[in-house]
C-alpha cells in the first residue's frame, strides 16, 4: 500500500536521482523539480509527478528535500521568485524542508532561520557516501535540527541511508560533513601520491594498489577507486569541483592545519586544469612527482 506522506524532491544530480528513486520505490508519492527539466524524465516514467517550480513542489508535498550543488543553488531554490519560501509559503505552515546538500554550517543556520520565520520546519541532513551508497540506500546521514523534526524525517532517512545521526542544531551536520570530506581529500591525495611515487621507482600501479588494499592501509575508499586508477577513467561519482567547494567551506569554517592549505591548493589547481567535472580521483592526473 502507498505511504501517505507526500514527498517533494528538488535536485536530480548524481546523488539526488538515485535517492529520489529509492523513495519512489519505497512507495512514497514523490513530486520532483530539476532545473534542467529533461533529467526528470526517468523519474516521471517511474511514477513521479513533475512540478513547474520549487513553490509548486511545496504545494504538493508534506516534506520537501533539496539535494543541490552548493550554497548558491540551495539559496536560489529557497529564496528565488518561485522558490520554496516565495509568497504563499505561509499557506504551508508546519511542513518540513530538509536540505541534504553539502553547504556551509552558516548557510544551514541561515536557511533554518528564514524557513522558521515563514512558519515551516527545517532540518539539514548532508550525507557521507557517494553514488553507490545512494543507489543502495546505505548513506550515512548527518543531521542538524530539532529532535522533533528529526523524528518526522526518520522514516525517510531509513529508506535513504543505513544510519542517521542527530548531531545538534542546524550547522552541526554540515560541520561533521566538512570534517569528513577533509579526511576524504587527504586520503585521495595520499593514495594518488603513493601510487605515483611507487611508479616513479618502477612499481606498477596494479602492484602498488594490491599492496595497499591487502594491507592495513587498504580501506573502502582505496578499494572503490582502484579500478578508476588502473583504467585511467574518472567518471564523476563525487565531482572534483564539489570537493574544491567543500574544502573551501571547511577553510571558512576554521580549518587551518599543516596539511589543509597544500591540499586545498592541489585540488584547486586540478580544478583550474579542467578536471572539475571528473571524479575526485582524477587529482592523480594533475599531481607531479
Ligand atoms: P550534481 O550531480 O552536480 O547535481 C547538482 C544538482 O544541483 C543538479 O540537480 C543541478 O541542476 C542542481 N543545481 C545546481 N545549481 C542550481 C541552481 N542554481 N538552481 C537550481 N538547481 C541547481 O551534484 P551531486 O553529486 O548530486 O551532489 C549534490 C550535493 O551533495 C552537493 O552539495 C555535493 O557536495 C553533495 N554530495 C555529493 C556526493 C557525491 O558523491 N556525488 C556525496 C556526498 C555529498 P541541473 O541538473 O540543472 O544542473
Amino acid at each position: 500500500m502507498e505511504n501517505k506522506l507526500r514527498i517533494g524532491w528538488i535536485g536530480l544530480g548524481n546523488m539526488g536521482m538515485p535517492m529520489a528513486t529509492n523513495l519512489l520505490k519505497a512507495g512514497y508519492p514523490v513530486t520532483i523539480y530539476n532545473r534542467s527539466r529533461e533529467k526528470e524524465n526517468i523519474l516521471i516514467a517511474a511514477g513521479a509527478i513533475s512540478a513547474q517550480n520549487p513553490a509548486t513542489v511545496l504545494a504538493n508535498a508534506d516534506i520537501v528535500i533539496t539535494m543541490l550543488s552548493n550554497d548558491a543553488a540551495v539559496k536560489a531554490v529557497f529564496e528565488g521568485p518561485e522558490g520554496l519560501l516565495s509568497k504563499d509559503a505561509e499557506n504551508h505552515q508546519g511542513k518540513l524542508l530538509i536540505d541534504m546538500s553539502t553547504v556551509a554550517p552558516a548557510t544551514s543556520r541561515y536557511l533554518s532561520s528564514i524557513t522558521e520565520k515563514s512558519g515551516l520546519a527545517f532540518l539539514e541532513a548532508p550525507v557521507s557516501g557517494s553514488v553507490k551508497p545512494a543507489q543502495d540506500g546505505t548513506l550515512l546521514i548527518l543531521v542538524g535540527g530539532s529532535p522533533e523534526n528529526y523524528e518526522k524525517a526518520k522514516p525517510l532517512f531509513e529508506v535513504l541511508g543505513k544510519m542517521s545521526l542527530l548531531l545538534g542544531g542546524p550547522g552541526f551536520g554540515s560541520s561533521a560533513k566538512l570534517a569528513n570530506n577533509y579526511l576524504l581529500g587527504l586520503q585521495i591525495q595520499g593514495l594518488a601520491e603513493a601510487v605515483l611515487f611507487a611508479q616513479k621507482n618502477g612499481i606498477s600501479p596494479e602492484n602498488m594498489l594490491t599492496i595497499i588494499n591487502e594491507g592495513a592501509l587498504g580501506n573502502g575508499l582505496s578499494k572503490l577507486k582502484t579500478s578508476s586508477i588502473l583504467q585511467e577513467q574518472f567518471p564523476a561519482a563525487f565531482a572534483l569541483k564539489h570537493l574544491v567547494k567543500d574544502l573551501g567551506l571547511a577553510k571558512d569554517a576554521g580549518l587551518e592545519t599543516v596539511l589543509s592549505n597544500p591540499l586545498i591548493s592541489s585540488f584547486k589547481e586540478a580544478n583550474d586544469q579542467g578536471l572539475g567535472e571528473e571524479d575526485v580521483m582524477a587529482i592523480i592526473k594533475s599531481i607531479k612527482i
